[in-house]
């Protein structure tokens, strides 16, 4: 991904303190092309649920253009910042699962590839 994916899914977890915010990312060959926000249904510091419309037309907006589904972000505005065991379970797509965490106003983002009820670290590159 680049830089502006990158600050568009900082800045959309930043701006939903103190709730989880989420988005998908599409693109094809492991290469992020568009950052798609979706509203968190749960409105939730702890939780997230994407709102199944936003979702649907996400979907049908990556299928159209040709992209893959590549990964899925959500936030953890407290903590922590590896995938919890909710997320964990609840993954229900082969993509990379990118958390946000914050700790002390400060952001970071790792990527994990969920798989078999196991999260392993995968690594996550901003191009130019
Ligand atoms: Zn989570």
């Amino acid at each position: 991904m680049n830089k502006e994916h990158w600050q568009e899914m900082l800045h959309h977890v930043n701006r939903h303190i103190p709730l989880e915010a989420c988005g998908l990312l599409a693109g094809t060959d492991n290469r992020v092309e568009k950052v798609i926000v979706v509203r968190n249904q749960a409105q939730s510091p702890v939780q997230f649920v994407m709102d199944p419309y936003e979702q649907l037309k996400a979907f049908e907006w990556i299928e159209s253009n040709g992209l893959d589904l590549l990964g899925i972000f959500h936030s953890h505005p407290a903590g922590p910042e590896t995938a919890s065991a909710t997320d964990i379970l609840e993954a229900a797509y082969e993509v990379v699962h990118i958390i946000w965490s914050r700790i002390e106003d400060h952001w970071q983002a790792r990527g994990f590839w969920i798989k078999d009820s196991d999260a392993s670290e995968v690594r996550l590159r901003i191009i130019e």
